[in-house]
């Protein structure tokens, strides 16, 4: 039996509405932990399930949740990272917009667990209409009394925010959030200090992402031990993916981890497959920053073995042959599409979005987009695919925060594994404005597959 913990409510009409959504068994993980459970309970139930970050990184959460500093006297501070700004990755938006009161009670219980007694939400922006939807279930919550003083007798007490970006991706970074939530521009700060030891206004801080303090509701309810029963390894649980590109069924899917990627990609359960009866060219499987693998590594490792959804599985291999679970954004190309313009087009992106603090970074995004331009508009040179690769080099582990890595690695995957098609528009497109993509691609394809 494939188990969904997180939306497997979501089309349960009118669950967006307190009312449905307590009829439906919601808040009972707050009753749990308030009425029978300490905070440091929760903690250890996070503990034991195997949680792991869910924005990307796929840090154990409960070991982060364990890092907070208690000093005496100073407040603590739940961060949820709803900042979601990643090219692919659309599933905290589908959670908040469907079920917003699960984000609520996850924050609740996660707040009670760290002794934070002011939390906030920290939404992009671009999510206005999203903001609005957990404005309003946020005062459900308040009238209903599972916020505020003294919730449910226990004497805890916690009050919840929501904060709009203003559209800047860098503010996903946690102590960029920070800094935009402090109401200063969102640079991101030079670590350590951790956001754990000093935080929001200089206080111990925990910054989550939304799916991984909605899974902290499934956890408590059932116990850390059932969650961990479910994926494979250490990737525990369920995850949330939404898939896009050239398949038949675009959308948001809850997955067991371990699943395989073939079914995932390929079942009427999931993806149902390419679209227009083509032929897969490549994946990126966990949104734009993770490196992008070729068509033979997606269902399969080097090794011939069954490639599966999982952190571990979708890195075997390393960047030589892997790629990264990341944020879970699973973008699906077929043999149409040409993958220097797509570089190029997340190139724009990353150089868009850096906020310029570090000149690796600021600079080299800058010089990977004019070199992967005049590869895309038939005016490279062949020393521009060396140039590009060195420029990656140098961005990759040498910047501030992770976006100058996030930059560097779909360059550099893409280079290596598809050589060829940059080679190609190097030496037969001139006039890349008026080529046919299907071609091209068609030519580039057989060459990735010898
Ligand atoms: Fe800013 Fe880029 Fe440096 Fe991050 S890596 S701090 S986005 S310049």
């Amino acid at each position: 039996m494939k188990r969904k913990l997180l939306i497997d409510k979501a089309g349960v009409p009118g669950i967006a509405s307190y009312e449905v959504y307590r009829r439906e068994g919601g808040y009972r993980s707050v009753e749990k932990a308030l009425k029978s459970m300490s905070p440091d309970d929760v903690v250890e139930e996070v503990k034991k399930s195997g949680l792991r970050g869910r924005g990307g990184a796929g840090f154990p959460t409960g070991m982060k949740w364990s890092f907070l500093a208690k000093p005496e006297g100073v407040p603590r501070y739940l961060l949820c990272n709803a900042d979601e700004s990643e090219p692919g990755t659309f599933k905290d938006r589908y959670l908040m917009e469907h079920i917003p009161h699960l984000l609520i009670e996850g924050m609740i219980v996660s707040s009670y667990a760290l002794g934070a007694n002011t939390s906030y939400i920290y939404i992009r922006g671009e999510y206005m209409w999203i903001l609005h939807i957990l404005e309003r279930a946020i005062a459900e919550a308040y009238q209903a009394g599972w916020l505020g003083k003294n919730i449910m007798g226990s004497g805890y007490n916690l009050d919840l925010h929501v904060t709009p970006g203003a559209g800047a991706y860098i503010c996903g970074e946690e102590t960029a959030l920070i800094e935009s939530l402090e109401g200063k521009r969102g640079n991101p700060r030079i670590k350590p200090p951790f956001p754990a030891v000093k935080g929001l206004w200089g206080c111990p801080t925990v910054v989550n992402n939304v799916e991984t303090i909605a899974a902290v509701v499934p956890i408590v309810n059932d116990g850390g031990d059932e969650y961990a029963k479910i994926g494979i390894g250490r990737s525990t649980g369920t995850k949330l993916i939404s898939a896009c590109g050239n398949i038949q069924k675009p959308g948001v899917y809850e997955i067991e981890l371990g699943l395989s990627v073939e079914e995932f990609l390929y079942s009427d359960e999931y993806c149902g497959g390419m679209k227009n009866g083509k032929q897969l060219k490549a994946c990126v499987p966990g949104g734009s920053s993770v490196p992008i693998l070729p068509h033979f590594l997606v269902t399969k490792t080097a090794q011939g073995e069954s490639r599966l959804m999982s952190y571990e599985s979708l890195a075997d291999g390393g960047f030589q042959t892997g790629s990264m679970l990341g944020s879970g954004g699973f973008i699906v190309y077929d043999e149409d599409q040409c993958i220097v313009r797509n570089t190029w087009n997340f190139t724009r992106f990353y150089h868009h979005e850096s906020c310029g603090q570090c000149s690796p970074c600021r600079e080299g995004t800058g010089w990977m987009e004019k070199v992967l331009h005049r590869l895309e508009y038939g005016h490279g040179k062949q020393e521009d695919i060396d140039l590009l690769w060195d420029i990656q080099a140098k961005i990759e582990g040498n910047t501030i925060c992770p976006l100058g890595d996030a930059a560097a690695w779909p360059v550099a995957s893409a280079i290596r594994h598809f050589r060829e098609e940059f080679e190609w528009h190097v030496n037969e497109s001139k006039l890349s404005q008026q080529r046919n993509y299907g071609r091209v691609s068609e030519k580039t394809f057989v060459n990735a597959t010898a």
